[in-house]
């Protein structure tokens, strides 16, 4: 599935700069472009890089402000779409913008970039989102709660990406960060070339294409992607058990969301050697993943892939009543409330998130 992939804020370009660098990602990401407030910020990613707002803040970023990264967004779209469109070539089958959802740039920026986005193309426009972690303030759950919401209006579908997600004891913020994107990339990377296999090249037993994707992410305003992997045998009949167990391992163990086990749709993707890949295997992961979701909706395709192991890659489509999302929006809103109405009796209200624009 080609892809033309804009990282804005600074969360948002490292994530665009390791989806860009991975080695199955290669083929599928065509174009990418880092944009920010902040000249500092960018000046460490190695990718093409666009400063936005610099009348306003002169390149020292919005901080925390997401109205601010918002503004500055708005005021720039003529250049900011200008520069994209040099990046959106007719093979570009989605375009997929990058962000961290609790800060200022990219929280703000994103929500006014994917509205710009869709209103110049037709390809669907998506967002790949990192909620703040549990122990980070309340300004970034804030800032996150009102990005998401309007995420959920502007762009086709919302990736979420908890930063709670795989995180490890006794790491530090930045390496937790860096394995963090590091895991999504090699997430979103097969996905990507899975979406794209040519059906010519090797025999695949059923292939997922792009559409398959943007089906699958139709469903629902938030999505969110596993993954996991094993060791496999040669004999593709003793592999039934692994294909099972990989399958749940992504859902349950290796998503960017965890617990978000209730769905509207999903795509499992087995990946591995194709004499390794066994159809009982398959069929019983997904009837599997479809009474775990709830949904009847549960696509399935292979991607040849050359190693010993066999991975499932699991992509759910419409996770909003999951009870993560739930988690993380009351979170959000007692975080809006407690700003606002420092009365404690207030801050049981509930939904009291606005739209950021
Ligand atoms: P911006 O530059 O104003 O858009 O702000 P940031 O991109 O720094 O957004 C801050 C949020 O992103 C916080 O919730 C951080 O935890 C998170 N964050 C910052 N850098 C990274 C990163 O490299 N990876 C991940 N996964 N999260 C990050």
């Amino acid at each position: 599935m080609k892809v033309a992939l804009i990282g804005v804020g600074q969360a948002g370009g490292k994530l665009a700069e390791a989806l860009s660098r991975d080695p199955l990602a290669a083929d599928s990401v065509v174009s990418s472009l880092a944009i920010n407030s902040a000249r500092a910020d960018l000046s460490s990613i190695g990718l093409d890089t666009l400063l936005i707002g610099a009348e306003r803040v002169n390149g020292h970023g919005v901080g925390g402000d997401n109205e601010l990264g918002a503004t500055v967004m708005q005021e720039d779209a003529n250049e900011v779409v200008d520069a994209v469109s040099g990046r959106v070539g007719s093979d570009c089958e989605a375009i997929i913008i990058t962000a961290g959802l609790g800060g200022g740039t990219g929280s703000g920026g994103a929500p006014v970039l994917a509205h710009e986005l869709k209103r110049v193309y037709d390809v669907p426009v998506y967002v790949l989102g990192v909620l703040p972690g549990r122990d980070e303030g309340a300004l970034y759950q804030r800032n996150a709660g009102r990005s998401l919401k309007t995420l959920a209006r502007e762009a086709d579908a919302t990736i979420l990406v908890d930063n709670d997600a795989w995180r490890q004891a006794g790491e530090s913020m930045d390496e937790g960060y860096a394995a963090v994107n590091e895991k999504i990339a090699q997430r979103v990377g097969l996905l990507l070339a899975a979406g794209e296999f040519d059906a010519g090249s090797v025999a695949a037993e059923s292939v997922v294409d792009s559409s398959e994707v943007i089906n699958t992410l139709r469903e629902g305003s938030l999505a969110a992607i596993g993954y996991a992997s094993a060791e496999s045998s040669p004999d593709a009949d003793a592999n039934l058990n692994t294909i099972t167990s990989v399958a749940r391992n992504a859902l349950l163990t290796g998503t960017s969301l965890p617990d978000a086990t209730t769905a509207e749709s999903g795509l499992l993707i087995v990946a591995g050697q194709a004499d390794r890949i066994s159809r009982k295997g398959v069929e019983a992961a997904r009837t599997w993943l479809e009474d775990e979701l709830g949904s009847m909706q549960v696509r399935g395709g292979d991607y040849p892939l050359d190693s010993e192991r066999l991975a499932a890659l699991v992509l759910l489509g419409g996770v909003e009543r999951s009870e993560r999302v739930q988690a993380f929006l009351d979170r959000a809103s007692e975080a809006s409330v407690a700003e606002e109405t420092p009365d404690a009796t207030e801050s049981l209200v509930n939904d009291d998130l606005d739209d950021l624009f």
